[in-house]
């Protein structure tokens, strides 16, 4: 077969049906259009007070951001340069005010911890931020868990690799909706908590992140380009802690509703 004919064959025309530039050949795909072969869910958060959707982009996360949880995850409590890693945004498992939701309990782990944080949703992007200009960023705020398989984030960075498998798993990153800066102001100080059956484990000040919210979104700005739509987990605060299936756990910043979680 000369190479003539191999042009002319079905094979080829069915590689540049696929490509969405078929010529001469049925296909449901407009001339000079390509069609999607399927649907991928877009993560979305409700916006608060709005019949409005946040689409979100990315899912920021900075590590160690309060002294007293540096220590406890054995680091210096000094100021050591703020770190960042991502979850996938299709980790949200969205919690509605009011509501307990049922998280299942994840694979692999046998000391699966949760993590309290205030998250910052960006309306708008940028590079080189200054932190007098960041907080211009933000377009509203939510309470999230930054649920963590502690064994495997542990067992991988004493090994020198990727956390992924610890932080970055299927429904990783419980949240309520969005609640915009315009109803709610920006959090730079108020007390930040988590209960697991009733009984306080986490309980602080956001005035005690060692990284303010408008340093982070400096900070990550210079090593990349931030866009809207992308979530920003604030860190933690210390007596991070294990839970089990059957424990119940509520987070609570003040000057927003509860986050409510069932592990299952
Ligand atoms: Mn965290």
């Amino acid at each position: 077969m000369d190479r003539r004919k191999v042009l002319s064959t079905g094979a080829v025309t069915g590689l540049a049906a696929l490509a969405g530039c078929a010529s001469g050949t049925p296909s449901s795909a407009a001339p000079g259009s390509s069609r999607t072969v399927f649907n991928v869910a877009a993560p979305m958060l409700p916006i608060v007070g709005t019949s409005d959707m946040f689409p979100v982009r990315r899912i920021y996360c900075i590590g160690r951001n309060y002294a007293a949880h540096a220590r406890e995850m054995g680091s210096d409590p000094n100021r050591e340069l703020p770190f960042f890693f991502q979850k996938p945004s299709d980790a949200i498992q969205f919690v509605a005010i009011g509501t307990t939701a049922d998280h299942p309990y994840p694979p692999l782990t046998k000391n699966y911890h949760y993590e309290i944080e205030l998250v910052a949703a960006l309306g708008k992007g940028g590079k080189n931020v200054p932190v007098d200009q960041a907080l211009s960023l933000v377009y509203g705020y939510t309470i999230g868990l930054d649920m963590t398989r502690r064994d495997l984030q542990r067992a991988m960075g004493d090994e020198k690799k990727p956390w992924e498998i610890g932080k970055s798993f299927d429904r990783s990153a419980p949240m309520g909706p969005l609640h915009r800066v315009a109803d709610v102001g920006h959090f730079t100080q108020g007390a930040i908590a988590l209960k697991v059956n009733g009984v306080t484990k986490q309980s602080a000040d956001l005035n005690m992140m060692t990284w303010s919210v408008a340093e982070q979104i400096s900070k990550l700005s210079q090593a990349f380009e931030l866009m809207p739509g992308d979530l920003i987990y604030s860190g933690t605060p210390e007596n991070v802690g294990p839970v089990v299936p059957g424990d119940v756990m509520q987070g609570s910043i003040t000057g927003l509703p509860t986050l409510d979680v069932r592990v299952v």
